[in-house]
């Protein structure tokens, strides 16, 4: 969706959304939706990895023209719904930038209510998809990511590879995103799919992390 990430994923006869986009991408989501079979009955849930507006925009809309529902993390729950986002540090000049451009551009337009909260260790079976959520804040207080059974890791802005694989260099919390790394590190996953940028092998996070 631009420059950030959605991920549909396959979930028995249905389909699950993980992320989706800026509000302004909606028509260019709607459209690749439809085009891989996912119409509005078909789509089972919507998961966010966490509640910045970059990932969460057309949660508001899918849920008016879907009726579908909106899966995050409690710790979350108050940054979609009232469009607050809790004060966060970075360790680049890029983040920083990022970090006074996100305070002054406060938009509550996007704003909704989730129907449903996930819990680490919870599994998605009942929405057709084997696959396991897992809490990792530090980024932010929600965020969390997807393991799939084939080792597919969704991470949401815990990892990004807008030029090469990083860890998150905005946070609310450093110590909880150093720990929630360390507990991705102790999976055994192929690819991580990050918020921004391509898909890298699992082997290239254990390399940049591994003086963690
Ligand atoms: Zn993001």
């Amino acid at each position: 969706m631009g420059f950030v990430n959605a991920y549909l994923l396959q979930a028995g006869e249905g389909f699950i959304l993980v992320d989706t986009g800026i509000g302004d991408v909606w028509t260019k989501l709607e459209s690749e939706l439809l085009l891989q079979g996912c119409l509005p009955e078909r789509l089972k849930l919507v998961i966010l990895t966490h509640g910045d507006m970059d990932h969460a925009g057309n949660c508001k809309k899918l849920q008016q023209k879907y009726g579908v529902s909106i899966a995050i993390h409690q710790g979350d729950y108050e940054m979609v719904s009232t469009g607050v986002s809790r004060r966060r540090s970075a360790n680049t000049l890029t983040g920083r930038i990022m970090t006074w451009m996100a305070a002054r551009m406060k938009d509550t337009s996007g704003c909704f209510e989730p129907n449903l909260y996930l819990e680490d260790g919870q599994s998605l079976q009942e929405f057709g998809l084997d696959a396991t959520v897992i809490h990792t804040p530090g980024h932010t207080r929600g965020s969390i990511s997807i393991l799939t059974a084939a080792g597919d890791l969704i991470v949401g802005d815990t990892l990004s590879n807008r030029r090469k694989p990083k860890t998150a260099d905005l946070f609310e919390d450093a110590l909880q995103l150093k720990t929630s790394l360390a507990k991705l590190r102790d999976l055994q996953a192929n690819m991580i799919y990050p918020g921004h940028g391509k898909p890298f092998r699992f082997q290239d996070f254990l390399a940049i992390t591994k003086d963690l």
